[in-house]
């Protein structure tokens, strides 16, 4: 049975199960404490603790050996057989998933399996683990232990259900939890069309969404999005870049929690290299990690609200508000974080959309 557009976007939703602790929250950072904004900047953003994973350390993970990994699967009323055989068939795609992140160059993420263990207890340990999702339901989500506004332990619960659903982009699922694990929260869809119905022609700005955002994707690779969130969070020694920063309004307050959209002019004069930034409480924005450049810059609502409830019931702008894009470039130098004139949105027809609650 192939999934429908509509499944897979349920099953995407499904990652909203992601966060059990620390606060919920382009790149889109955890804050340390419940009383950071919603939307930090990378200095505000939970670090993993120096005394867990240091600088230049390897992180290590244990996968479980427990049975349900080929366990048959259950799904509205259909039996799928689970595609592994044994929890060794799961190392090879959790191997590569973690290899999507270390293989960032601008990035100092280390982590590997260390190895495999049948049991493995639900709860703090200290242990770094990989499990079956016993229930079934294609959901795999991240726990994320924050204490002292640290990162400390990352555990992932991982169905099978995702690997029999997803096809071809399998690895995406785990990649995606891996990157709670680094501390990223969910970022934003690009604001395009359906990608999952239109698949991309070559040389589309937007090609894929970010690994973090609830969108379509078509591969399990990295976006730029992704690539610049989890190089701040752990930078490779000598990773330098620049900014943008500024505030944006919708009916003369602050236009909390709408989404900004920074794209690289190319040398040949194509927009590329995008990432996504939120605006936080009091309407301001900062785009990190950029690349020395001009790039024009695009404002509205969030395309897709289902990954960001923690947003929504924080005012996040929805409806109404009228995508504004800002056709003079901004030019970035290394080491600066440019000032982009205001933003107002204005009154229109809105771009943000609201998929209809699934039970279960
Ligand atoms: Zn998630």
């Amino acid at each position: 049975m192939t999934p429908t557009p509509r499944l897979r976007r349920f099953l995407f939703s499904l990652f909203a199960l992601s966060l059990l602790a620390g606060p919920a929250s382009g790149y889109r950072f955890f804050g340390g404490t419940i009383d950071d904004s919603l939307a930090p900047v990378s200095e505000n953003a939970a670090p993993w603790s120096p005394s867990v994973w240091g600088p230049s350390q390897t992180l290590s993970w244990v996968l479980s050996e427990a049975p349900e990994w080929t366990d048959s699967f259950e799904w509205r009323g259909e039996t799928y057989e689970s595609p592994f055989e044994s929890a060794s068939d799961v190392l090879p795609h959790v191997r590569a998933a973690l290899e999507a992140w270390s293989d960032v160059p601008t990035a100092d993420i280390r982590w590997r399996v260390s190895g495999m263990r049948v049991n493995l207890p639900r709860a703090r340990d200290h242990i770094n683990a990989i499990r079956p999702h016993v229930l079934d339901v294609p959901a795999s989500y991240a726990a994320v232990y924050i204490e002292g506004g640290e990162i400390l332990e990352c555990d992932i619960s991982f169905s099978p259900g995702h690997f029999i659903f997803f096809g071809r982009q399998r690895q995406s699922a785990l990649v995606h939890e891996l990157g709670h694990c680094l501390g990223l929260a969910h970022s934003a869809m690009f604001p395009t069309w359906d990608s999952a119905l239109f698949p991309p022609e070559a040389g589309a700005v937007w090609p894929q969404d970010p690994k973090m955002a609830y969108g379509h994707d078509h591969d399990p690779r990295l976006t730029h999005d992704d690539i610049i969130g989890g190089s701040l969070l752990r930078p490779a020694r000598g990773f330098r870049h620049g900014g943008i920063e500024g505030e944006v309004t919708f009916g003369g307050t602050a236009a909390r929690f709408v989404r900004l959209v920074a794209a690289r002019i190319g040398e040949d004069g194509r927009l590329g290299d995008s990432v996504s930034v939120f605006t936080d409480e009091q309407g301001r924005y900062r785009f990190e990690g950029l690349a020395p450049g001009d790039y024009l810059l695009a404002a509205g609502p969030m395309m897709e609200t289902s990954a960001h409830g923690s947003l929504l019931d924080a005012g996040a702008v929805l409806h109404g508000a009228e995508d504004r894009y800002l056709l003079a470039p901004l030019s970035v130098s290394l080491g600066a974080s440019t000032r982009a004139p205001p933003i107002a949105l204005r009154e229109g027809r809105g771009s943000a959309v609201r998929l209809p609650e699934e039970p279960g």
